[in-house]
Formats: C-alpha cells, structure tokens, sequence
C-alpha cells in the first residue's frame, strides 16, 4: 500500500506507557504511525523506549516512525508536522497524549514548576492541533483526542500545575471542537484515572492504597483500558460524538 492510501495517525509521547498503549491500539496494516518523545534520560540517544514501540507497532503488522520532538517547542512542532505532512499529504488523527507532572504543594510549588508543566501538557496540545488542523481542514476530516485526567475535573492536591494544565485541556477540546465541527472534524477528551504507567510507578504505597480504594471497580487501569477508548474515538464509528470528556477511571469519578 503506498503512503498516501496509508491512514495516517500522530501520537504524541508515544514511547512509553499509555502513549505505547495507544499506537498498538491504533496500529494495524493500513495505518502509518507517526510518534514522538522528548527524553533527556535515553541513554546515549540510543531511543531505547522509542525503538521498542516501532519495533510492537511493526509486529501487529503497522508501520511507525518517531522523532525526538518537544511538544513545548513550537518550531519543533510545526517542522514535525510539515515534514508529515510532506511525506504523507495528510493527517487523520491527533492524539495529544505527552505529558508530565511536577508535583508539590500550591505553597512550595514555583514558576518553574508551574511553566514546565504547563508547556508540555497544555501548550503542547496547543501547538500541535494548530499545526494538524491545517491538513485535517483541507481534507475535511480529522480526528483528535486529547488525553486529559480525571483530576482536570475533580482536582487533586500537591498537582496544582498539572491539574490546571488538564482542566485547561478539556477546555481546549471543547472550543476545538465547536471551531472545527463544520471541517469535519471531530474532537474529544478521555480522562484516565489511575493507570500503571512510569508517571506513576513512584507513587508511595499509601497513595496507592488510599487511590485503589476509591476506584468502585477495585483496581489500577492499564494502558490498555485508555487506547481501547482512544481507538474508539478514533474509529469510524465515533463520527457522531465531538466535545466530549470520556472518563476512564474504573468509576473513580461518576
Ligand atoms: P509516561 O509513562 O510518563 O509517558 C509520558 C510520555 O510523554 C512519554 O512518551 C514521554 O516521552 C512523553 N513526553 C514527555 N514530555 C514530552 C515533551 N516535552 N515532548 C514530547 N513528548 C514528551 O506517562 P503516562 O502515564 O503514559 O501519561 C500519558 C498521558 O496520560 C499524559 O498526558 C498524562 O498526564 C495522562 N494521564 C496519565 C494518568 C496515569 O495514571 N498514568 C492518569 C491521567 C492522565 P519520553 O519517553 O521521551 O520521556
């Protein structure tokens, strides 16, 4: 199948946890998959976590390429998706997955903190459906899906930052999807709750619990739980739900 005939699908932090998740999800024989990912930790630039992804993408039989791509830099950005674009003369779907935390206390938490947080989480969702919606506009159909949080809606101690950053997300979606609606274009918000992921691994063992304990369907969600959505909302079946916040978070939020 040549490129063009390819369906063509951007995940941004697809090297790891559920960014992996989501482009196995959405990977199959007429897909090209398009990731990035922004370690400083890889060792040696050897893209250890990044190769690992291509190499699970090309097993289920798609195909991937990925770029090391800030989604804070606009100029990272837009040559990212230019050079997609150039390579594909298309886009047909977005999920802003990238993101991070800076947790502290509102008390202790600085601007850095504040400005980092909100550059990767918000900012980066900014820049890239700007950079997507050009090609999605001209095609008159588009797909995006904006990974949120439970806590951009309940809110959530010592993550002042990171839960402005996702409110302000679900905020985005809403807004995006208004703007695009009459291009054909559709855009929702899943919000995780607790899922298994690096992010957070290093969550002490009462946190844990005290979490678990408020998740009515008595478990951590896997990767797995949030794609399947995305993969949904990502499908042909999905052409009829815009501005939507989808919680997958075991009923931790009902
Ligand atoms: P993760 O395992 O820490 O993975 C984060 C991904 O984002 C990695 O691929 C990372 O790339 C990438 N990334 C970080 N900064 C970036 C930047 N500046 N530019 C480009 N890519 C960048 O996190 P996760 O748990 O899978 O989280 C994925 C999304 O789900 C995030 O938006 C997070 O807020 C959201 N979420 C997670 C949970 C949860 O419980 N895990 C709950 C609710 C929402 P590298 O590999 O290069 O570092």
């Amino acid at each position: 199948m040549t490129p063009e005939k390819k369906r063509v699908v951007v995940v941004t932090g697809g090297s790891r946890g559920i960014g992996r998740a989501i482009c196995l999800a959405l990977s199959g024989p007429g897909t090209l998959i398009y990731f990035n990912y922004f370690s400083p930790n890889d060792p040696g630039g050897k893209r250890v976590h990044a190769k690992k992804t291509e190499t699970l993408i090309e097993e289920a039989g798609g195909s991937a390429k990925s770029s090391r791509v800030n989604v804070a830099s606009e100029a990272e950005v837009k040559a990212f998706f230019e050079n997609i674009v150039a390579e594909t003369g298309r886009i047909d779907v977005l999920i802003n997955n990238a993101g991070i935390t800076k947790d502290k206390l509102l008390m202790r938490m600085n601007e850095l903190d504040w400005d980092a947080v909100m550059a990767v989480n918000l900012k980066g969702a900014f820049h890239c459906i700007r950079f997507a919606a050009r090609a999605m506009v001209n095609q008159r159909f588009g797909r995006i899906i904006n990974i949120a949080s439970i806590v951009g809606v309940i809110g959530n101690a010592g993550q002042a930052n990171y839960v402005a950053s996702k409110a302000g997300i679900i905020g985005l979606t809403k807004t995006a999807a208004r703007e695009f609606a009459q291009r054909g274009i559709t855009v929702n918000a899943v919000a995780p709750g607790f899922i298994e992921t690096d992010m957070t691994a290093s969550l002490p063992q009462k946190v844990r619990e005290s979490m678990v304990a408020q998740i009515p369907l008595g478990r951590t969600g896997k990767p797995e739980d949030v794609a399947h959505m995305v993969a949904f909302l990502a499908s042909d079946e999905a052409a009829y739900i815009t501005g939507q916040v989808i919680h997958v978070s075991g009923g931790m939020y009902i």
